[in-house]
C-alpha cells in the first residue's frame, strides 16, 4: 500500500512538472506571446516579402502592402487547409521585413507568423546597414535586444526568433563573427533561438564552437541551409543538440521528375535512422512577393511539403509520430523562448 501511494506520488509529481513545462513554454508571434503546444503544424522557413534593392535602397515605400496581401493571402489560405497552422518568416531587416505586413497576414489567415530580429550578412553584405560596421557586438545586441523587448520600429510587433547570415562555403569573416557575438549575447538576454543562414559544413561549425565559447548552447542554434552539409557533419551536429534546417524542399518547380524529393527522403531517412528526428526542421525557402518585380513577380508554393514529401515519407515507412514530431513538435521547441546556455562553459 505504501509502495503504491508513494508511485503515485511520484507520477503526479512527473505529470505536473511535464505539465508545468509545457504551460511556461511559449513563442512570439507578431501579435503576441502563444503558448508553443498551441502553434501546431509549422513551416519553420519561408518568405513573404523580399526586397533585394540593398540595405541603402530598401524600405516601406518599395513595396504597396494591399498588393502583397492579394498574393501572398491566399497562398496562406491554401496551406492553412492543408493543415498549417504556423509560420516562420524568415526575411530580416534590410531584405524585406515588414512586421505590420505580417499583422494583418496572421490576423486575416489566422495563421501564427513569426517575424525575426537580426542581420543578414551572405551575399557580401548587401544587406548589411552601414552602423553593422562601426558598432559593437555589444551594440548591435543592445539593438536587438530592444526589439524583442519595445517592439519593431513603433510597431510594437516583436520578433520571434534571430535571424543573421554568414557566407555559405568558408569560415567567419570579422564581420560576421560580430554578428554571431550580437546573437549570441542577444540569445543570453532574450532566450532568442539563432537561425543562421549558413549553408556549409566549415561556417556551421565555426558558429556552433564560438557560440560554446560565448556560453550559449547548441541546442540555441539553428543550421539552416542544412542541406548544403555533409551528413557526417550533420549529424555530428545534431548529436551536440544543434537544429538541422533542411529547407530547400522543392518538388514541383525543379526541372526534372519529382524535383529534389530523393535528396530530402535520403537525408530524412538517414536522419530517422541515427535516431536523429527530433533535431530536424523541414521547410520550402519558398515564397516570395518580390518588392523589385512588378506584381511581385513569379511565387512558389509552400505546400510542396504536404502535396508530395510528406505522402512519399509515409511510403517509406515514416509514421503518423515522426511526421508530427518534425512538423509540430520540433519547431515549437526550437522557437520556443529559453535561454539555452551552454554549462560546460560556465
Ligand atoms: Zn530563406
Amino acid at each position: 500500500m505504501e509502495r503504491a501511494c508513494l508511485l503515485l506520488m511520484l507520477a503526479v509529481i512527473t505529470l505536473a512538472s511535464c505539465r508545468d513545462e509545457n504551460a511556461d513554454g511559449f513563442v512570439m508571434t507578431v501579435k503576441g506571446p502563444l503558448p508553443s503546444a498551441e502553434m501546431g503544424q509549422t513551416l519553420s522557413h519561408e518568405h513573404v516579402l523580399v526586397d533585394w534593392a540593398g540595405a541603402d535602397k530598401t524600405g516601406y515605400h518599395r513595396w504597396d502592402r494591399d498588393s502583397v496581401m492579394d498574393i501572398v493571402l491566399p497562398r496562406l489560405d491554401e496551406i492553412s487547409s492543408l493543415g498549417v497552422t504556423g509560420f516562420i518568416d524568415c526575411s530580416p531587416a534590410y531584405l524585406g521585413r515588414d512586421p505590420v505586413l505580417l499583422h494583418e497576414l496572421s490576423e486575416k489567415s489566422g495563421i501564427h507568423i513569426i517575424t525575426n530580429t537580426g542581420y543578414y550578412g551572405a551575399v557580401d553584405n548587401r544587406f548589411i546597414p552601414e552602423h553593422a560596421y562601426h558598432e559593437t557586438a555589444e551594440e548591435l545586441a543592445a539593438r536587438w535586444t530592444d526589439e524583442f523587448e519595445n517592439g519593431i520600429g513603433n510597431s510594437r510587433i516583436k520578433p520571434g526568433f534571430i535571424k543573421i547570415g554568414v557566407k555559405e562555403d568558408t569560415l567567419l569573416s570579422d564581420l560576421h563573427t560580430k554578428l554571431l557575438r550580437a546573437a549570441a549575447i542577444t540569445h543570453r538576454k532574450t532566450g532568442l533561438v539563432i537561425k543562421s543562414h549558413t549553408g556549409g559544413d566549415a561556417p556551421a561549425f565555426d558558429q556552433i564552437n564560438l557560440l560554446m565559447e560565448e556560453g550559449v548552447s547548441p541546442e540555441a542554434f539553428i543550421w539552416t541551409h542544412a542541406q548544403g552539409g555533409s551528413m557526417e557533419k550533420i549529424i555530428e551536429a545534431a548529436r551536440t543538440g544543434v537544429w538541422i534546417s533542411l529547407d530547400g524542399v522543392n518538388i514541383s518547380s525543379v526541372p526534372g521528375e519529382g524535383g529534389n524529393m530523393d535528396f530530402y527522403l535520403t537525408r530524412l531517412t538517414e536522419m530517422k535512422e541515427a535516431g536523429l528526428l527530433d533535431r530536424v526542421l523541414i521547410s520550402h525557402d519558398a515564397g516570395w512577393y518580390d518588392a523589385g518585380e512588378p506584381g511581385g513577380g513569379g511565387f512558389r508554393s509552400y505546400t510542396d511539403i504536404h502535396r508530395f514529401l510528406i505522402p512519399a515519407m509515409h511510403e517509406k515507412g515514416f509514421t503518423k509520430d515522426d511526421i508530427d514530431l518534425i512538423m509540430t513538435v520540433n519547431p515549437s521547441r526550437a522557437f520556443e523562448i529559453k535561454k539555452r546556455v551552454n554549462l560546460r562553459e560556465q
